[in-house]
């Protein structure tokens, strides 16, 4: 994808140096649909601060385009402002702003911070330097007050500076459209990006999408339980299903796509091979 439509794809932090040139191995493969971005997560309570950090060198090194995850977790503002810095000097201009979780079992983070407050502190320390992605919930956050009130802290992240929202993965392509509309009438016109998550792992998915608040429509559960047994069944039928969703998306007006990898790429890409990934203005 190039001209203004966005691509990109995230990778899970990796520990060893062999993890690394797994990773790098994978961006050159993906580098040929021209992405905007690879992102690196970080682990809840910055339990994943020096891989994280490591890998963005890592990518960068390599000259990809890095975006480290960031959020408070445990950190003061100055520690993520060193980390920034730090960042910037290295040629990194893309970040994802979150609040993050709190880590289960790890007491004494305190409270967590909002991820308009980091969107803000980014802004403010370092101006326009860092294009910055946040998150959205088209089925809205497990935590949410309520359905506006949801889209609204949203907004809020994009008046304290955002550039996009990347969303949590979904199957269920009108949710999607259905939240596109009500953030659309309460001002946002930013581009909120759909998050896709491949469907490789039915037992994981059930797990991912308990913790994160995703909905697994009942036909497609019932579809990959009976599958689960014949991985190679239930990969092929999971490339058609998300084919149909990301081509949904794409011609339903999405500004472009955000591919969950979970560091294995052969379906991702199979499924960027499949799908219409024509220029677009964002
Ligand atoms: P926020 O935007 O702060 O929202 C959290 C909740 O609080 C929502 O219910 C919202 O309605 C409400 N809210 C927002 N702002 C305020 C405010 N100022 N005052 C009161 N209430 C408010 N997690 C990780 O640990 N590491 C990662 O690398 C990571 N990457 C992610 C990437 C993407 C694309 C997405 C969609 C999620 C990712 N997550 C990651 C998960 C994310 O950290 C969690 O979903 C977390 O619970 C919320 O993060 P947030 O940035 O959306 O938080």
């Amino acid at each position: 994808m190039s001209d203004g439509a966005h691509l990109s794809f995230e990778f899970f932090s990796v520990k060893s140096d062999l993890g690394r040139q797994n990773v790098a191995a994978m961006c050159r493969q993906l580098d040929r649909y021209k992405p905007a971005f690879y992102s690196v997560t970080y682990g809840a309570g910055g339990s994943t601060r020096t891989s994280t950090q490591k890998l963005v060198m890592a990518i960068q090194n390599e000259g990809y385009t890095a975006a480290p995850h960031l959020s408070f977790g445990g950190d003061s503002a100055d520690a993520l402002v060193d980390l920034l810095d730090l960042y910037r000097s290295a040629g990194v201009y893309n970040v994802v702003a979150l609040r993050g979780d709190l880590p289960s079992g790890v007491a004494g983070i305190g409270k967590l911070t909002h991820a308009n407050e980091l969107v803000s502190l980014i802004r403010d320390s370092f101006g326009d330097h860092f294009d910055i992605s946040v998150a959205a919930y088209p089925e809205i956050h497990p935590e949410a007050e309520s359905y506006d009130k949801d889209v609204y802290w949203l907004g809020e992240k994009f008046r304290a500076g955002a550039n996009r929202a990347i969303t949590q993965y979904f199957y269920n392509a009108d949710g999607y459209f259905r939240f596109l509309d009500e953030a659309a009438k309460q001002g946002i016109e930013a581009p909120i990006v759909p998050g896709i998550m491949p469907l490789t792992n039915y037992q994981n998915l059930l797990r991912f999408s308990e913790n994160c608040g995703a909905e697994i429509p009942r036909w497609l559960r019932w579809q990959l339980k009976q599958r689960s047994k014949d991985r190679a069944d239930l990969v092929k039928f999971g490339i058609d299903v998300v084919t149909e969703l990301c081509n949904k998306l794409l011609t339903g007006g999405a500004p472009g796509l955000h591919f969950y990898s979970m560091n294995n790429i052969t379906v991702v890409d199979a499924l960027c091979k499949n799908i219409d990934l024509a220029p677009r203005p964002e």
